[in-house]
Parts: structure tokens; C-alpha cells; sequence
């Protein structure tokens, strides 16, 4: 895991917040390949939950919501975490990741267990009265019931249906750690999809085989997912049944996403405090009723470490190590390199020149700098599955080399067939 994190940081994945002031708990900057990586890794899942779906309808809330919802929802009240503090150094701790009542760090004698309310509170406009309390939202779900209503207003859909959307999401977490497992900000993409009371067994069963072929499609390692019950004192009060799906982390197995079955907890609640009629009408069966939900919520940043994680390799090639990042070709940051082998006689032009045409359709890469052999070794440990070499040949029969970042095989390409070469190997985004 250090050496993994070290490569994010010197290859510009991810940086610590804040850093050059001494960094901010729980909060992580995504750099050019990270946020590239991240980017394809949700427009994979808005392109199969959302534009692939007839009946999924996408929206972006406010991140900042009346405090009413997070009144009515019960996080005002409950949104917390049990917390103890050391009585000599006066870290906190959250009481499940601790043994005994001896501080961890310094061994002084923990406190008695207090409830630690995890959402960050704020002020909105100018006067400060709790008329203007206001809260980051803990998690995008809450923005989707809000505009239930909106979206059968607009477009009067048939039940079953979803709403979907991607976002940051903001947990005061006691003790952030882990890298980006536990931050304190982080992204969910969650799906709110509403079917009727009698049928949500199926749809629960749907949509857990759903989640994994779509982790499946971006590459995840299956061998190391696993699916937990969540029962007795675990299950929410208002859930029927929730599964999470684990990954086994360096540092444990771990909750990756959840798939939960809701019921009508949430509108029904927002019916009650809002005072506005959130029932669903069905046509069909002249019937009113509140929909219950199934609720998969995926955490974009676990997800992000899990791909990187078991995307690391290191490997010996003719007794020289070699680390190269096995990522599936649907969220590579870099799709291809484009190398010249010498800066001079005109080999970065022609270089340049196929950079330009390319990078019309591809995230292309251009490096001069550096032995070549440096080079294509810089692009494994990014992940790049082709790398592009323009040398003295190229300039006299116009074919280019084509590397491979997992066999390293390499072929002679001419460079009119690029264009139609690499859309075959990327034709399963389109
Ligand atoms: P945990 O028990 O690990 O704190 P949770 O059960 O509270 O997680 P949920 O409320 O189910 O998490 O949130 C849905 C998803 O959001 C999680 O499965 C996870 O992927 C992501 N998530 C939640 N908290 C964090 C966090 N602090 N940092 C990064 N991702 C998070």
C-alpha cells in the first residue's frame, strides 16, 4: 500500500489536501491522471445506470439542502458516530476501531463513550441564527428524494423507476485514515430505485447481479469482493435488508458499496415534514401509494483505491523490475502515448503531428524526454496500454511502433491505420 500511494503521489493520481500547509485530515486532491481515472470510472457508471436505462433518470442537487431533509431523515438526531476521548493526549477515537479502554497512541486512559454528530454544519447568508443552519450533505441519496416529485411532474414515469446521481458527499469522520477509504470528503454515485412494496425482493436480487457485472466491466478483481448480510443491531431500523459488498483492502476487508432496501423510510418522512403529497399514482391499478426503495450506493474514491490496488504489479523483465498498473482498458487515464525516439531530424514533429490527429478522440500522452526504454516503463506504471514510437524509419515509410503495456509485444503500424487501430481496441466505450 506505501508503495502504491507513493506512485500516486510522484505520478500525479492523488495528493494529500492542503499539503504544502501541512495537509488537511480526511481530504485528498485527485492530480491529472486521477482525475481522468475518476472521470471514466463514473461516466462507466452513469453510462450503464443511467443512459442505458430507459426508466433511470439522472440528476445533480445542491450539495447545501433546507436542514429540514436531514431533520426529517433523522441525521440531525442520529447521524453519529460513538466516540471516546484520551484524558492525557485527548485524541478522539471512534469506540469500533479500538480495543480496551488505553489510549492507542499514548496509552493514557480513555474517557466515557459520547455520540459525535458527523455532519458539518454551516451558516447560510449573512445572519446567524439557526434559521440559517445548514449541512453538507452526508450523502447524495437525500438529493434524489427531494426531487421525487419533480421528476414525476416532468416526466411521469412508470413504476419501476429510478433516479440516480453522482457527487461529493461530507462526513466528519473521527478518525479519517486508511488513504482514501475513510475521508471526510468523498464521492458517492448512488441509484434510488422505486418499485412497489410487493416486488422488491426481485429488484433487490436484480440489482445485486447488476453491481457486479458492472464492476466486473471495469475491472475489478471478483476474488476479492464478498458479499456481507447486514443484520441484527448493523441493519438501519428503517432497512429490510441490506447487503455490503467487501473488498479485501491491504488493511482489512472492508465495505466497498452497500445495496440496501429502504422501503418508504425516506419519502414517507419527507411527506410528513414537508407537508407535500409524495405519493405515486398508479394508473393502472387506480391506486395511490408511497414507493419503497432499493438503494445501491457506491463510493467512488473505495472504489478508485480498490482498481489501483489490484491494478499494481510488480514484475521481473530480463532481471530488471519492472511495475506496471494492469488497468482495465475502460478507465485508463492515458489511452495512448506517443513517443518519439529522438527529438531531432524531425521525429517530435512527426510526433506532434500524430498527437493532434489522435488526441481528437483518444486521451493521448506526448513525451520527449528520456531513453526511450524510460519511457515506456513511465507509461506501465501509469497504466497506458499502447505507446506510440515515431523513429528514423517512420520518417522514410511512415509506420510507427506499436507497444503493448502487458505483453510489451511490439508491432509496425502504418500511421493512416492508426486512427482505425485503436478505435478497434477502444470500440467497447462507444
Ligand atoms: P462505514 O461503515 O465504512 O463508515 P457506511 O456504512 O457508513 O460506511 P454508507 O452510509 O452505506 O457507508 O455510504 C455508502 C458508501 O459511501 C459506502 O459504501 C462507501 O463506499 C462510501 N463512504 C461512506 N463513508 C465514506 C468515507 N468516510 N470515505 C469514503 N467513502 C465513504
Amino acid at each position: 500500500m506505501d508503495k502504491l500511494t507513493s506512485l500516486l503521489k510522484r505520478r500525479g493520481f492523488i495528493y494529500q489536501g492542503s499539503e504544502i500547509y501541512g495537509g488537511l485530515g480526511g481530504t485528498w486532491d485527485y492530480g491529472p491522471l486521477g482525475v481522468e481515472l475518476k472521470n471514466k470510472l463514473k461516466q462507466s457508471w452513469w453510462k450503464k445506470f443511467v443512459q442505458q436505462r430507459s426508466n433511470i433518470y439522472g440528476i445533480d442537487a445542491s450539495i447545501l439542502m433546507n436542514k429540514d431533509v436531514w431533520v426529517a431523515t433523522g441525521h440531525v438526531d442520529n447521524f453519529s458516530d460513538p466516540l471516546v476521548e484520551c484524558s492525557k493526549c485527548k485524541k478522539r477515537f471512534r469506540v469500533d476501531q479500538i480495543e480496551g479502554s488505553i489510549c492507542p497512541e499514548c496509552e493514557g486512559e480513555l474517557g466515557d463513550v459520547r455520540q459525535f454528530n458527523m455532519m458539518f454544519k454551516t451558516q447560510v447568508g449573512s445572519v446567524e441564527d439557526s434559521a440559517s443552519t445548514s449541512y453538507l450533505r452526508p450523502e447524495t441519496a437525500q438529493g434524489i428524494f427531494v426531487n421525487f416529485k419533480n421528476i414525476i411532474d416532468s416526466f411521469h414515469p412508470e413504476i419501476p423507476f429510478g433516479m440516480a446521481q453522482i457527487g461529493k458527499a461530507f462526513r466528519n469522520e473521527i478518525t479519517p485514515r486508511d488513504f482514501l477509504f475513510r475521508a471526510r470528503e468523498f464521492e458517492q454515485m448512488e441509484v434510488e430505485y422505486f418499485v412497489t412494496p410487493e416486488s422488491w425482493e426481485e429488484n433487490f436480487e436484480t440489482w445485486r447481479k447488476d453491481i457486479i457485472e458492472w464492476l466486473r466491466s471495469v475491472g475489478l478483481t471478483l476474488d476479492r469482493l464478498h458479499e456481507k448480510e447486514v443484520d441484527g443491531d448493523e441493519l438501519a431500523h428503517y432497512s429490510k435488508r441490506t447487503i455490503d459488498f467487501e473488498y479485501d483492502y491491504p488493511f482489512g476487508r472492508k465495505e466497498l458499496l452497500g445495496l440496501a432496501y429502504r422501503t418508504d423510510f425516506d419519502l414517507s418522512r419527507h411527506a410528513k415534514m414537508s407537508g407535500v403529497n409524495l405519493e405515486y399514482f398508479d394508473q393502472v391499478n387506480n391506486d395511490h401509494f408511497i414507493p419503497h426503495v432499493i438503494e445501491p450506493s457506491f463510493g467512488v474514491d473505495r472504489l478508485v483505491l480498490a482498481l489501483l490496488l489490484d491494478a499494481y504489479h510488480e514484475e521481473d523483465v530480463a532481471g530488471e523490475s519492472r511495475v506496471v498498473m494492469r488497468l482495465d482498458k475502460s478507465i485508463v487515464p492515458i489511452q495512448i502515448a506517443i513517443l518519439p525516439l529522438m527529438k531531432k531530424d524531425g521525429m517530435s514533429e512527426y510526433a506532434k503531428n500524430i498527437f493532434k490527429k489522435l488526441s481528437n478522440n483518444f486521451v493521448c500522452h506526448y513525451d520527449e524526454t528520456a531513453s526511450i526504454g524510460k519511457r515506456y516503463r513511465r507509461q506501465d506504471e501509469i497504466g497506458t496500454p499502447y505507446a506510440i514510437t515515431v523513429d528514423y524509419d517512420s520518417l522514410e515509410d511512415n509506420t510507427v511502433t506499436v507497444r503493448e503495456r502487458d505483453t510489451m509485444v511490439q508491432k509496425r503500424i502504418p500511421v493512416d491505420e492508426l486512427q482505425g487501430y485503436f478505435e478497434e481496441q477502444y470500440k467497447f466505450l462507444n
